[in-house]
């Protein structure tokens, strides 16, 4: 295989960046107005976990990273293409953002585990040893937002594009 499968890595709130697939919580308890609308946690992309450990043992890979359901009878499933990884807190470049979410650290080893990551609707890819933003060829630095190049793809509108 040589496509790499999508992952969609925003907050619950932008409905319209999250991918068609399951809505998986990277929080324990996300509140019980938003837990109907979450097919429950993964448990390693919850904030605390050591990412790069989890990297490092291959357990973040399309295959091996799991959710699970919010019922203790629900067995663990894994993440798959198209799935969205949900947080609560603002986006990049929101006016309310005031730190690096964990899903900001969690998406640059997702990038290096074989996910195409789709960072608050921009693409993350690797580049070498390094992990940059697609629109714009510029390093990824985990809570810094660097301007997309408008000219690198035609359908690209404003910071936000939808993934096909
Ligand atoms: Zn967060």
């Amino acid at each position: 295989m040589t496509t790499h499968p999508t992952i969609h890595v925003t907050n619950t709130s932008s409905s319209r960046l999250h991918g068609l697939g399951r809505r998986w919580s990277a929080l324990r308890s996300p509140g019980p107005h938003l837990v109907p609308h979450l097919d429950g946690p993964v448990r390693l992309a919850l904030a605390g976990v050591d990412h790069q450990l989890m990297y490092q043992e291959g357990r973040l890979q399309p295959g091996s990273l799991m959710g699970k359901g919010w019922s203790a009878w629900d067995k663990p499933r894994a993440v798959q293409r198209g799935d969205s990884l949900l947080c609560t807190c603002p986006r990049l470049n929101s006016p309310r953002w005031t730190r690096s979410c964990h899903l900001e650290l969690l998406a640059h080893w997702l990038v290096r585990a074989g996910w195409l990551v789709v960072l608050h609707g921009r693409e993350l890819q690797l580049t070498g040893e390094v992990v940059t933003w697609a629109d714009c060829g510029r390093l990824y630095r985990p809570g810094v937002w660097p301007a997309a190049e408008s000219t690198s793809k035609p359908e690209q509108v404003g910071l936000f594009r939808r993934s096909s």
